[in-house]
């Protein structure tokens, strides 16, 4: 093809570059090199802060056509050889990013439309093509001020997720049962992610800077420990360790934590005393929103009490935070174990 216009020829150069780069090009790819989405507001619209990719883009909707145009002429004249990807939101049930405010099929496909050189092998283009439609983290936002949940209406200054309706608490949101990991120790993010069946990414806004920035990770406990063991050979991960049980110590309300045990065992004989012992460690830290720390849950109400072992069975002895990951919508999550939460709970009453 050869290049006529001023237009055509920056497209053609952002095209090549992002293809030399890596290997497959893709609409989003160009925008970006034309600098007409900077990638700030890339990531607000992936975390689905931003309706749509059209919203973000410095230039008119017949400027984007235009340019969508140019380039399928280039992808055909270099013999590309194309592949849909699925384009996820990293909001909890991981909705279809929205390119275009009039969502029109055909445009929202060739977006989604990847392309790669001919040359490459089918098995190596599925693999790209599978990788690129993974579903992306989950976001967890540390909020400026005090939000009230959409769901059950409490306000808190605590961690949210972000919905269409509004935030959501992180009890509301089934992600309360994570351990917050701060960032800033590579190895231990890395293995403790890795470990976690279920994890989240904890971001701050930043006023100067007008973006989102990396606080840290939420993650299962289980994984923190098992990250820590992995890391135990240096001296640092061991000074850090402490730090964590100095402050889960602190956090703990024995006396509460004690007596909620025991009307678990009450309740649910067939529970095995150190699972209860866990529950009522995970229900009773205090500063959480937890069921357990509820006016209901310190007179130990018997609903109360079942709602802190259901919690418990839901993330330990089913599929459910697999689910979630995966982006299975939380409702469709629940109905799915629902028997298997019976299950359990029979067998230890
Ligand atoms: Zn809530």
């Amino acid at each position: 093809m050869q290049p006529v216009s001023k237009l055509e020829r920056r497209i053609v150069t952002a095209a090549e570059q992002a293809l030399d780069r890596q290997k497959y090009v893709s609409p989003l790819d160009v925008l970006t090199g034309l600098g007409w989405v900077p990638p700030g507001l890339v990531t607000d619209w992936r975390q689905g802060r931003r309706p749509t990719l059209e919203a973000i883009a410095a230039v008119s909707p017949e400027r984007l056509a235009d340019t969508l145009e140019i380039f399928h002429r280039w992808t055909a004249s270099r013999g590309l050889r194309s592949s849909e990807v699925e384009y996820l939101s990293a909001m909890r049930d991981r909705r279809p990013l929205r390119f275009t405010a009039d969502g029109t099929p055909a445009v929202e496909l060739a977006y989604r439309t990847h392309w790669t050189p001919a040359a490459m092998t089918d098995q190596q283009r599925e693999k790209l093509t599978a990788k690129k439609s993974k579903a992306p983290d989950l976001v967890v936002v540390l909020p400026a001020k005090d939000f009230t949940c959409t769901s059950c209406g409490q306000t808190s200054g605590d961690m949210l997720t972000m919905e269409e309706a509004g935030p959501l608490c992180l009890t509301c949101a089934d992600l309360d049962h994570l351990e917050f990991l701060a960032a800033g120790d590579a190895a231990m993010t890395r293995r403790a992610k890795k470990a976690s069946r279920l994890s989240a990414v904890v971001v701050r806004f930043n006023r100067s800077r007008k973006r989102y920035d990396r606080q840290g990770l939420l993650v299962e406990r289980a994984a923190i420990e098992q990250a820590e063991q992995e890391c135990l050979s240096d001296e640092d991960a061991r000074a850090r360790r402490r730090d964590r049980d100095r402050v889960r110590r602190e956090a703990a309300d024995e006396t509460f934590q004690y007596e909620l045990a025991a009307s678990i065992v009450h309740l649910f004989p067939g529970c095995p005393p150190e699972r209860a012992e866990a529950i009522s460690l995970h229900t009773g830290t205090r500063g959480s929103g937890r069921v357990g720390r509820s006016a209901a849950g310190r007179a130990l109400d018997p609903d109360a009490v079942t709602r802190a072992v259901v919690a418990s069975v839901r993330h330990e002895d089913t599929a459910y935070d697999e689910m979630l990951m995966n982006g299975v919508p939380r409702d469709e999550a629940r109905e799915r174990i629902r028997t298997d939460i019976d299950r359990v709970l029979k067998s230890w009453r």
